[in-house]
């Protein structure tokens, strides 16, 4: 039996911030993917599965040591032997298909994540093979992780590190193999049950904070919308399908206008003085916003972001960069900075510069806090 139909995207109400943040993950990898922070009952699953039936098809590798398809034509050189010899018998190297969505399970092990060794097969060919994982299955799509603030941390870490290089790598013993893993993350999460680490929330490019609609008029259409869906999902889903259609040929177009996209002097400008006077110090802010703002051109079918496409992914971007415990921490700093140097004016006067000791060095350090552990 087929899964059900998702809730189609395009019959989604309100929550605008939500569908641009994901419609702007879909366009560009490199907005570093979406954080939905909000209660539950607020439709951030159902809008991240609906997103599924936007995405566009590509061509996905069938090799596991990471061959792109396109060496095949550009740069046969750096094919693996494997992918060679299937060239040679005439079999395909990759196929089309669409971009999937991919779920991790919440009590996913590390073991899930990033595949366990294959002990048979490693010993027979004198090389670490591995069940490929959650992170294989992920390459080139999108990774949904519904209450991120609730996966372990060794399985979160991992996840994040391969977002981070494009690669995940398994280790067994002294034994190392690593696979292509590049994907777009979208993570979920009702703060009521614990919050992300900011070093973590940090890493993930777009933030948006879901509330509940308060519209009375928005929330009768849902209602309505919930009541016909469940009564019928393939019915409802096919009134939304020329929209539904529209909207996934909208992003296959953006993304393939997105590598001529500029952002224009003024707008990079405007993003950096933003983020200066916010007072947010994370370099991916400005990385993120640029990548944003040309992702938001190109649904527009410009090929320059302006300052008013700054101005209209700022939001996502810039919100909760800032940390409460670093501000805490350099608050305390600044004080306790200030504090010594008013008791060093102070000391001054009972010790005059002509009564020092000539020759002992730096008294005033004390050699066992030098920071070289040498004391
Ligand atoms: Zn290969």
């Amino acid at each position: 039996m087929p899964p059900p139909a998702p809730f189609p995207f395009t019959a989604l109400v309100g929550q605008d911030e939500v569908k641009d943040a994901l419609i702007l993950a879909a366009v560009n990898p490199r907005v570093q993917g979406v954080l939905l922070i909000g209660p539950k009952g607020t439709g951030k699953t159902t809008a991240v599965r609906g997103l599924a039936d936007l995405l566009p098809e590509i061509t996905h590798s069938l090799c596991p040591n990471g061959c792109e398809p396109n060496w095949a034509l550009q740069d046969p050189e750096r094919l693996c032997p494997d992918c060679r010899d299937k060239l040679n018998r005439g079999e395909p190297i990759s196929y089309i298909a669409r971009q999937a969505l991919v779920e991790l399970p919440l009590n996913a092990t590390l073991d899930d994540v990033v595949g366990g060794a294959n002990v048979r097969l490693s010993l027979e060919q004198q090389h670490l093979r591995f069940d490929p994982g959650i992170l294989a299955h992920a390459h080139q799509n999108i990774l949904y992780i519904d209450e991120i603030n609730l996966v372990a941390q060794e399985v979160l870490d991992a996840i994040l590190d391969a977002a981070a290089t494009g690669y995940c790598v398994v280790r067994r013993g002294r034994l190392a193999a690593s696979y292509p893993s590049r994907f777009v993350l979208i993570g979920s999460m009702n703060p009521e049950e614990g919050f992300l680490r900011p070093q973590i929330i940090d890493r993930i490019g777009l933030r948006v904070v879901v509330g509940a609609l308060t519209d009375p008029q928005e929330r009768l259409t849902i209602a309505r919308h919930v009541h016909a869906f469940g009564d019928d999902p393939e019915a409802f889903a096919a009134q939304y399908a020329g929209l539904t259609v529209a909207a996934a040929a909208s992003i296959a177009a953006a993304r393939a206008a997105l590598p001529a996209v500029r952002i224009s002097p003024a707008a990079e400008e405007a993003a950096i003085r933003l983020i200066t006077r916010l007072g947010i110090e994370s370099n991916r802010t400005e990385i993120v916003l640029f990548e944003a703002a040309r992702a938001y051109a190109a649904i527009d079918e410009r090929t320059e972001a302006t300052v008013e496409d700054v101005r209209a992914v700022a939001p996502l971007v810039v919100r909760r960069r800032r940390s409460l415990g670093t501000d805490a921490f350099w608050a305390a700093t600044r004080e306790e900075e200030s504090l010594i140097q008013a008791e060093l004016a102070a000391l001054q006067p009972r010790a005059p510069r002509a009564r020092r000791p000539a020759k002992r060095g730096p008294a005033l350090v004390d050699p066992s806090l030098d920071g070289s552990g040498r004391t």
